[in-house]
């Protein structure tokens, strides 16, 4: 064999071994297909999540499928009313009538905040999706409506009925399908962007938040969530947790809160003076076990999570202790407990 044809051969196998990685490393990310996923059961799941306070995302069903998984059939493809600023992995729609420096001033800045939350989702959740994971190759699609009262008719656009959004200032809406699920879009509130708003307020913090929800809802196997019904404290928690609102204040009545009143596979209760309890102690649980356990900890759960019920998450991490009363030793000792009062004003529902 000449020596040329040797390097010639060399290259080709490099070059193999470089796309099979490739192809692998994208696919592996793939989510589940089910065919046979029972919707009632879902929407009972569903609507369980919503009357727990769960009113930051919607979830449309639908029975059957094919379903047209490209951007070919997103809200924003209408020119007359949208612009787009995409790239490789993003499309952010802007109103066609907002100023131009405005909405792509406030695109790129949109861009930025999602670049940057892909590392930070793939160590915290174990994994990201990008266009090649996700069936047409479909780009996440962010809308960012101009004016308060057009934030609730882009959701009920996407959503293609109408829902509550009031409260909300971020909405990821999902479709499940029979063949795979998609995420329709997430829409930021024009408030998100106010100079003067509240870093956890701010869209930074609120699209890390939704950006979760596209993670989680894009991995969980719908059939097993069916039955295992993941309380709603799993997906807020984690969310909030990479949204890094990061306001910690002590709250020895939270604690008593979460001691008496909280169990680890229920919905947390969200009455009386606290409402978003599975925000700030779901957040407080992850940030426990990312502390304690360690930094992998938090997708080690919930990977264990895409596919299983709470309760074999909490025996993988906790194989000899029991994880609520670990998790209260840790907040007596530390108080680091964010104070519901404080968050029921700061931390509107996303
Ligand atoms: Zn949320």
């Amino acid at each position: 064999m000449k020596k040329n044809n040797l390097i010639y051969i060399i290259v080709g196998f490099i070059l193999l071994a470089f796309i099979t990685g490739y192809i692998y490393h994208r696919g592996k990310h793939r989510h589940p297909f089910r065919y046979e996923l029972d919707l009632t059961d879902l929407n009972e799941w569903y609507h369980g999540l919503i009357d727990n306070g769960g009113d930051h995302f919607v979830i449309n069903f639908v029975d059957g499928g094919p379903y047209d998984f490209t951007n070919d059939t997103d809200l924003g493809r209408d020119s007359l009313v949208w612009t787009k600023k995409e790239d490789e992995y993003f499309i952010v729609y802007y109103p066609r009538d907002m100023d131009p420096r405005k909405g792509s001033f406030l695109a790129n800045r949109c861009l930025d905040v999602a670049h940057e939350a892909i590392p930070d989702l793939e160590r915290t959740m174990g994994k990201y999706y990008y266009p090649a994971d996700v069936m047409d190759n479909r780009k996440l699609g962010i809308y960012l409506p101009q004016k308060p009262s057009d934030y609730g008719r882009v959701i009920n656009e996407l959503f293609g009925s109408t829902t509550d959004s009031e409260g909300s200032i971020g909405m990821t809406v999902a479709t499940v399908t029979q063949c795979g699920a998609i995420v329709e879009g997430i829409v930021i509130h024009p408030s998100c962007f106010e100079a003067d708003a509240h870093v956890l307020n701010g869209y930074r913090t609120t699209l890390r938040h939704e950006m979760s929800h596209y993670v989680y809802f894009m991995s969980v196997d719908y059939g097993v969530i069916a039955e295992s019904r993941h309380p709603l404290w799993v997906s807020e928690g984690i969310a909030d947790f990479i949204g890094r609102s990061r306001n910690q204040v002590s709250g020895a009545d939270s604690i008593q809160f979460i001691a008496g009143r909280c169990d680890l596979n229920e919905n947390f209760p969200q009455d009386g003076p606290y409402p978003n309890s599975s925000y700030w102690a779901g957040e407080s649980f992850y940030k426990f076990i990312s502390d304690s356990i360690g930094r992998k900890a938090p997708a080690a759960f919930i990977s264990t999570l895409y596919h299983a019920p709470v309760e074999s998450g909490l025996a993988q991490l906790f194989p000899n202790d029991n994880p609520k009363e670990k998790w209260l030793e840790s907040l007596r000792q530390n108080d680091t407990l964010r104070h519901p009062e404080y968050l029921s004003l700061l931390n509107p529902k996303r």
